[in-house]
């Protein structure tokens, strides 16, 4: 099993990572659980993993036995897990998203299988140490990347390769893990950037402020990038250490390199480090086709981190290059969809989506009999016995081929209300493909009034255009609250009787137009 904490905290490479040899991850909580429990489990996990994981302390107090399986894992960290964003237990791996109130924090664990099948989405979490490994000359080949990056014309049509730049940096806690975008640049190696940079006209419309700096700080006549990352790592970046500068930094940076060049050497003679910034506890290294820069910018979120390499790095490192790029805009390494920068990730195989509200919408697991029932003999009280009906069908296995959804509360709210909220019932891609056929959608009855069907439908509607569906499938409902929740989902009012089949285009269906999340993905 693989160990890795992306935190901000977290040294040079804002990442621990640390190897447990011939253990799963099951393993590895079976043996752990009652050890951590018998002492002060804060203290055991920094000891065990070598750092302070924020809140993975919780679920070692829970006072219950070990699980037996990584179901039963889910079931654990599902309700003790401490974690303020997103949690996801699949067979392989537990991939955790939270927060500490200043910025975000992202931890797995993962099993040695799953990193050898996926080298191009683990490779770089799990890597161990400072530097990444170099790469001597050799063939360029393709490379595709997994997130498609800012392309940046040089002006060197025809030349061969390319260069991508890969910056770890954040300006805003709630957005400090992921949301980062690589520069390419074609037809460029590394050995050329320099001079390939300095030859260019910077846009400062397409160009990141950090590439408009790296060309400024490289100077005339120098052939390698070292020496401007070295630049760098002296160079202003805060308002308080340019005060006084021009304001209109950026675009001075864009001017014809002469010009862009003695303005940046002007920025480094007055800098004096603010912030507990300290370049002397940066790390700088330039092999021929990666180099790779550890600047410490500030207390205490310490360093962030560069990575510049060509297409010769990638073909010797094609798991590294890829999921260094992934992970600079996916805080979850099984992330499946393209999303813009910094909407949530999702994993098609594991449907877990947690709402604004509170709310969170996730498969049905066998442990969730109890509430299943509770909300039975509920809907059965409310004299809503077509819905009952289903959700006994569930149960007793006569609804196969369904997928059923739970809309439950954050476990942060579990002592005070109960669990179970909804439940839906869904068959994708039937009758036909791109049709989904919804069986049961009902909200516990003592639970209605909270919005809660109708953001979750809305959020839904989203996941169904996201795996290709144009069609809802679904029968009138006869209770007051179903029947009102589809006229304001869909506009269908009270001349459709209940029991009627009815299908509508998904883009008939309300668009929420205040939820940034429903914009469709742009790759
Ligand atoms: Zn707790
Ligand atoms: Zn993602």
């Amino acid at each position: 099993m693989h160990f890795v904490y992306r935190s901000w905290y977290a040294g040079p490479l804002s990442k621990h990572a640390r190897h447990f040899p011939g253990v799963t991850v099951l393993d590895w909580f079976r043996r752990s659980w009652d050890e951590a429990a018998r002492e002060d489990a804060h203290e055991w996990v920094r000891r065990e993993l070598g750092a302070d994981v924020y809140g993975l302390y919780s679920v070692f107090e829970t006072g219950e036995p070990a699980p037996t399986s990584m179901a039963d894992l889910r079931r654990l960290m599902r309700h003790h897990l401490h974690y303020e964003e997103d949690l996801r237990v699949d067979d392989h791996s537990v991939r955790v998203l939270t927060n500490d109130d200043e910025v975000k924090l992202a931890y797995y664990f993962v099993d040695d299988a799953l990193v050898s099948a996926e080298p191009d989405r683990w490779s770089y979490p799990v890597h161990q140490g400072r530097l990444l490994p170099d790469a001597a000359d050799g063939p360029g080949r393709p490379f595709e990347p997994p997130v498609s990056p800012n392309t940046v014309d040089l002006g060197r049509e025809g030349g061969d390769g390319v260069t991508y730049a890969v910056v770890l940096d954040f300006e805003d806690g709630d957005r400090s893990v992921g949301g980062v975008r690589s520069t390419a640049f074609p037809g460029v190696r590394l050995p050329e950037l320099a001079t390939a940079l300095r030859e260019s006209d910077a846009d400062p419309e397409r160009w990141s402020g950090e590439m408009l700096a790296l060309r400024a700080l490289t100077a005339p006549g120098e052939d390698l990038i070292g020496p401007a990352l070295e630049r760098r790592n002296r160079w202003p970046t805060t308002e308080d250490e340019i005060i006084g500068v021009h304001r209109r930094r950026r675009a001075a940076l864009a001017y014809p390199h002469p010009r862009a060049h003695a303005r940046a050497l002007r920025l480094l003679d007055g800098f004096t480090p603010a912030y507990g910034r300290d370049p002397g506890r940066s790390l700088i290294h330039v092999g021929d086709h990666l180099a790779q820069m550890c600047v410490h910018t500030d207390e205490p979120f310490g360093h962030r981190q560069w990575f510049l390499f060509d297409d010769i790095w990638a073909a010797a490192h094609p798991g590294l290059a890829a999921s260094l790029i992934h992970y600079a805009f996916h805080w979850d390494p099984r992330c499946t969809r393209r999303h813009p920068p910094h909407a949530p990730c999702a994993d098609d195989a594991y449907l877990e989506i947690e709402h604004n509200n509170g709310h969170i919408v996730r498969d049905y697991e066998p442990y969730d009999e109890p509430e299943m029932l509770s909300m039975i003999a509920a809907l059965d009280a409310a004299g809503e016995h077509a819905e009952r009906d289903v959700l006994r069908e569930i149960l007793t296995g006569e609804r196969a081929a369904t997928r059923v959804l739970l809309v439950v509360n954050r476990p942060a709210h579990r002592d005070r209300h109960r669990r179970l909220i909804g439940v839906i019932a869904a068959r994708l891609h039937r009758p036909e493909p791109g049709t989904c056929d919804v069986s049961v959608f009902v909200i516990r009855p003592d639970r209605r009034g909270e919005h809660a069907a109708v953001r979750t439908a809305l959020r839904l509607w989203h996941e169904l255009r996201a795996a290709g569906v144009d069609r809802l499938a679904f029968t009138m409902p006869h209770s007051r609250m179903g029947r009102a929740m589809v006229r304001r989902l869909t506009g269908l009012g009270g001349e459709t009787p209940p029991g009627t089949r009815v299908e509508v285009p998904l883009e008939q269906v309300r668009r929420s137009s205040d939820r940034w999340w429903m914009t469709q993905a742009a790759p």
